[in-house]
């Protein structure tokens, strides 16, 4: 069997963190996401959450931006 024009859908690990931040932010409130940072399952509560700990420098929310930031 061939595929032609298709290409398979591969997970690209790269953008892994960046791909979970995107789907808690088109999760419904009220459902389980995973935390961009550490992997971590929680409800999404806010609209704006993506991240288990948001206050704080040792929140993931921080380390996420913190990271990235720095990564250049
Ligand atoms: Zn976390």
């Amino acid at each position: 069997m061939e595929y032609i024009g298709a290409n398979p859908i591969q997970p690209n690990l790269d953008n892994g963190r960046r791909t979970q931040y995107q789907e808690n932010r088109r999760a419904p409130l009220g459902s389980v996401i995973r935390c961009a940072h550490c992997g971590r399952a929680f409800r999404k509560k806010e609209s704006t959450s993506q991240f288990c700990s948001n206050r704080g420098e040792r929140s993931c929310k921080n380390q996420y931006w913190s990271a990235h930031e720095k990564s250049n």
